[in-house]
């Protein structure tokens, strides 16, 4: 399967930013079709990045109307999105979403015709602990919808104590915890040799290739290195092909 490389713009940048960025990364993009690229804009920009896959950051819950300042799954998808991020820890953090939100979020995702991808991941105290893989486990398995298959869901592995903090897992962590989840996933889906497992919090192009070449690593989310297109394409050419 090719790698899914993955671009979370979170809340940043105006419109004139996310023009530039899209097109120095479709510009640089266009050649390096050994990996999937995809980028997340914030949901106001969506409509100004266009000839590169995009996806959205979140989407509501519900499928539509009386609800104030929710963006829909559907809206997303009538925006050309292909893909849409639930559960990510800043979602969880601040803004109290449980594992029973995220799944009705990822159903909402692939009942537009979308795939979820769907992250998880524990705190420091929850690695320190020696729960890790006990947390991401609950979340996948209460987070994961019925109808989930590998076409329709990706699972982002995003330990929280290395989002934006410059500082990733090792590849040791990384390839156990990727494991690990591969086993719970062939047990859970019927395809779920076949579905991605991507990783995230704090990839870099320094450290993109001894991350993005292991097995059952299928492919990064990226935040902070996204925002720099050179910095997002050298995570992509990291990839074997
Ligand atoms: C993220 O927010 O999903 C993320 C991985 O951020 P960063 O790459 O900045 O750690």
């Amino acid at each position: 399967m090719k790698k899914l490389i993955a671009g979370n713009w979170k809340m940043n940048g105006q419109s004139s930013d996310a023009i530039l960025l899209c097109r120095a990364v479709r510009l640089g993009t266009k050649e390096i079709t050994h990996v999937d690229w995809l980028v997340c804009p914030p949901s106001i920009h969506i409509p100004l990045v266009n000839d590169i896959p995009k996806g959205g950051q979140d989407c509501s819950i519900y499928g539509e109307g009386a609800h104030t300042g929710d963006v829909s799954a559907v809206m997303l998808r009538d925006m050309m999105c292909d893909y849409c991020l639930c559960g990510h820890s800043e979602r969880r953090q601040n803004h109290g979403e449980d594992n029973e939100t995220v799944r009705n979020k990822a159903e909402q995702i692939i009942n537009a015709q979308m795939t979820a991808i769907i992250c998880v991941g524990e705190t420091l105290d929850e690695r320190e602990s020696g729960n890790a893989f006990n947390v991401v486990e609950r979340q996948i398995r209460e987070s994961m919808p019925q109808s989930a298959t590998s076409d329709t869901v990706v699972i982002a592995y995003e330990p929280v104590w290395a989002i934006g903090t410059g500082k990733a897992a090792t590849t040791c962590d990384v390839e156990k915890m990727h494991n690990q989840i591969r086993e719970l996933l062939k047990s859970l889906v019927a395809s779920g040799e076949h579905m991605r497992i991507i990783y995230g919090g704090s990839v870099k192009p320094s450290n993109a290739s001894e991350l993005l070449n292991l097995d059952n690593v299928n492919g990064a989310l990226i935040g902070g290195a996204s925002l720099n297109a050179d910095d997002f394409i050298a995570i992509g050419q990291a990839v074997k092909s």
